[in-house]
């Protein structure tokens, strides 16, 4: 995936143009992943000619809470964040899908393993930007070799910098060996999610996914399809343990994520799941999303904020 570098960033307070936005290499969130990130899509809808983004108030709210974690102390809050973001999306000024990504980072140039006494700095910068998973209907995981950090290591409902080593430990492994992404188990066991994206089964008509009790990050996306999936497509949604071997056995299988949006996966190690090809509530759900996304289902508008007046 190529990916064009931003126009604008927000950074120590303004917004500057990127090349303006720059750290030094001693920096401490880089040497020690002292940082949390999140991850916000705004969607163009050609029709309105507006850019929504989606659910920025929810992903700020966990982007905080990630800080909190890493003992981060903001004047921000979601209304905030939200605000900056709609300003910097307005300087940019983009008329397509665009991902938007603040950084808040312990920012001080020293030496030290720590938390407290290190400056926190925040940045927000948005980029073009479509699909992440090129086979988004026909996905080939695999189960990881490596296992999910667990919420007394690095905590996964925290968005930390740090903890990405292990998310890509997991993806790149996975697609040299030649799968699209993988599925990793708790210290348990249990299936907790994918590289960077929650997962849902469909197992005897009932959808099912891990609990946020087993070392996932608490998707966005993974709370917005189980609201749909209950109120639209009347499916009973159970979040509990999820075995390895579910999923080798259900009807379907989907990831969920900002990036990965609804994605479905018909391969498990070289196992069908179902028929081996999307099933119906897959596809149902990414019809619903990729509509609601770009402001077209007035029920869900209170999802939607507008970039443009
Ligand atoms: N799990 C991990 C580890 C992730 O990085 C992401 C992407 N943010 C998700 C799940 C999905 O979360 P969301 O739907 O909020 O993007």
């Amino acid at each position: 995936m190529e990916l064009t570098l931003p126009i604008h960033a927000y950074f120590h307070g303004k917004i500057v143009p990127y090349a303006e936005a720059k750290i030094g290499v001693l920096t401490h969130g880089l040497h020690y992943g002292t940082a949390v990130f999140g991850g916000i899509r705004a969607y163009w809808n050609d029709d309105e000619q507006q850019l929504f983004m989606f659910r920025p108030m929810d992903h700020y709210r966990r982007f905080l809470n990630s800080a909190k974690l890493l003992r981060m102390t903001y004047d921000h809050t979601p209304e905030s964040l939200t605000q900056i973001t709609l300003d910097l999306l307005r300087a940019d000024g983009y008329h397509r899908n665009v991902y938007v990504r603040p950084l808040a980072y312990k920012g001080d140039e020293i030496i030290g393993v720590k938390l407290h006494g290190v400056r926190d700095d925040l940045s927000i910068v948005a980029v073009p930007f479509d699909r992440y998973i090129a086979n988004d209907t026909n996905a080939h995981v695999t189960i990881s070799s490596w296992r999910r950090l667990d919420d007394n290591a690095i905590p996964a409902r925290g968005k930390i910098s740090g903890a990405y080593a292990s998310s890509a430990l997991i993806k790149t492994d996975a697609a040299l060996a030649g799968f699209d992404d993988a599925l990793v188990l708790t210290q348990e066991g249990h299936i907790s999610e994918g590289s960077a994206m929650n997962v849902f089964m469909a197992r005897d008509g009932v959808l099912g996914t891990p609990p946020i009790t087993d070392n996932i990050l608490e998707g966005i996306t993974r709370r917005s399809v189980i609201e749909l999936a209950k109120a639209e497509l009347g499916l009973e949604v159970i979040e509990r343990p999820v075995d390895r071997t579910e999923v080798y056995l259900c009807e379907e299988l989907f990831l969920t994520g900002t990036a990965a949006q609804i994605t479905a996966v018909t391969k498990v190690d070289h196992r069908p799941v179902g028929e081996g090809v999307m099933g119906p509530v897959a596809a149902r759900l990414r019809e619903l999303f990729g509509q609601l996304v770009e402001g077209r289902l007035p029920k869900y508008k209170h999802w939607n904020v507008a970039v443009y007046s």
